[in-house]
């Protein structure tokens, strides 16, 4: 059994991965797709710290190789279950893979426009990713749909690829930033129909229009176009934890700083956390937090067992966390604090505070640890 099985090989993932492994924990990724995440759509990244500008497939090659240089494993495969039993945590691929913790980081997929023609002419024109996709529409017309960050970046870089590009947005103004606007607006092949309405996607094999309705007239125009680029935002990949964990509104899951849920050893990082900021650089501090946090929590456990306070079966990793209450409610708790047994996993137990079958601030004794001499093994 491997000490720790990280789901999702993005930035968040691949970092959770060097934390753990430089902490010495066997650890494996498993990944659907190529290693790297979102980071692999993304032509230049300018706000990676370090780099200047970086091609994102390049930043990802190099978390990758850091990761397997240092002994993590990464393996290929689309994890369709998780067992989240404590104690029993096994990831479901086409084989099970037990785990003594897990770090969920599967980030974000595209959202999708939910127009007819959309599913059916998926990968035959209609793409969620212009720098995967682009180069198949060299020197063809396209319409990328989306009024953000990510239309008006596929947009610019479409236009230095292919003949012309439409950037159809519902809205009488763009969502993402001024710059790129200004830079789209300075594009010769770029047309912008701003308060228009994606409505249809027409082609018999492959994308040959994108039907589309001005909000202001109503009238309808078909456009001719080669292929549509979908970027309407993005949804968190959590459909795996529906019913295991509370998620927010819009699926992402809450969870302190360090990642940690409310089952013991579960552990979350990157885009599908609740946080300010969605970016490489917090998905990667939220990796580090998590594998670090993960690292303590097993430390602990070992040293709690070794000790023979606790049974197998009654190792906890991760402090209990309540989206709407914080700490210490439910599975797991201890007592309110960060850190099971009184102080950070990994300290030996000290006269005081995390004693084995002391009583509990709140007063109420821990059935499960007991001292020394009633200890069942
Ligand atoms: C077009 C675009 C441009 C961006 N530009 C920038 C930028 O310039 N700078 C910046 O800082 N940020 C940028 N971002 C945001 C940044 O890429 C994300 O915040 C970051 O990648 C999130 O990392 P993550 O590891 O949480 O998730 P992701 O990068 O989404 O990685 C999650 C991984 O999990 C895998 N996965 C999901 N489900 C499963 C499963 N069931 N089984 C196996 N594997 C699974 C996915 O295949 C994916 O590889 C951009 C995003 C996009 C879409």
């Amino acid at each position: 059994m491997r000490d720790l099985i990280i789901v999702g090989g993005g930035p968040a993932g691949l970092t959770a991965a060097i934390y753990a492994a430089r902490a010495g924990l066997s650890v494996a990724v498993v990944e659907r797709g190529f290693a790297g995440g979102q980071m692999t759509a993304t032509a230049d990244i300018v706000n990676y710290p370090g780099f200047e500008t970086i091609d994102g497939a390049e930043l990802a090659r190099r978390m990758e190789a850091h990761a397997r240089g240092l002994g993590a494993e990464v393996l290929t495969g689309e994890v369709r279950a998780l067992w989240l039993k404590p104690g029993a945590l096994t990831v479901v691929t086409e084989s099970e893979l037990p785990a003594r913790a897990l770090i969920l980081a599967m980030g974000t997929r595209r959202r999708k426009l939910a127009i007819p023609g959309e599913e059916r002419l998926a990968g035959r024109g209609v793409s969620y990713c212009a720098v995967c996709d682009g180069a198949f529409f060299k020197d063809r017309d396209v319409a990328v749909v989306g009024g953000g960050d990510t239309a008006l970046e596929d947009a610019a870089y479409l236009a230095g690829v292919c003949r012309q590009v439409t950037l159809v947005h519902r809205r009488g103004a763009f969502r993402g930033g001024r710059h790129l606007e200004e830079v789209l607006r300075r594009l010769p092949n770029v047309t912008l129909r701003l308060e228009h309405v994606a409505e249809e996607i027409l082609g018999d094999k492959a994308v040959q229009a994108l039907r589309v309705r001005d909000l202001g007239t109503r009238a309808a125009a078909e456009l001719p176009v080669s292929a549509v680029f979908v970027a309407v935002g993005v949804v968190p990949d959590t459909a795996l934890l529906r019913g295991s964990l509370p998620l927010d509104a819009e699926g992402r899951v809450e969870a302190p700083e360090d990642g940690r849920t409310q089952i013991p050893g579960v552990f979350v990082a990157g885009d599908l956390r609740q946080k300010p900021v969605y970016q490489i650089v917090t998905a990667c501090a939220d990796g580090a937090m998590a594998a670090t946090a993960a690292a303590r929590c097993l430390r602990g456990g070992r040293i709690w067992k070794l000790w023979g306070c606790v049974r197998d079966a009654d190792l906890q990793c991760g402090a209990a966390y309540d989206g709407r209450r914080g700490f210490g409610g439910g599975m797991g708790a201890h007592g309110g604090r960060a850190y099971p047994f009184g102080g950070p996993p990994g300290d030996m137990p000290r006269g005081g505070a995390g004693r084995c079958g002391r009583r509990r601030r709140g007063g109420d004794a821990r059935p499960h640890r007991r001292p020394l001499s009633h200890r069942r093994l």
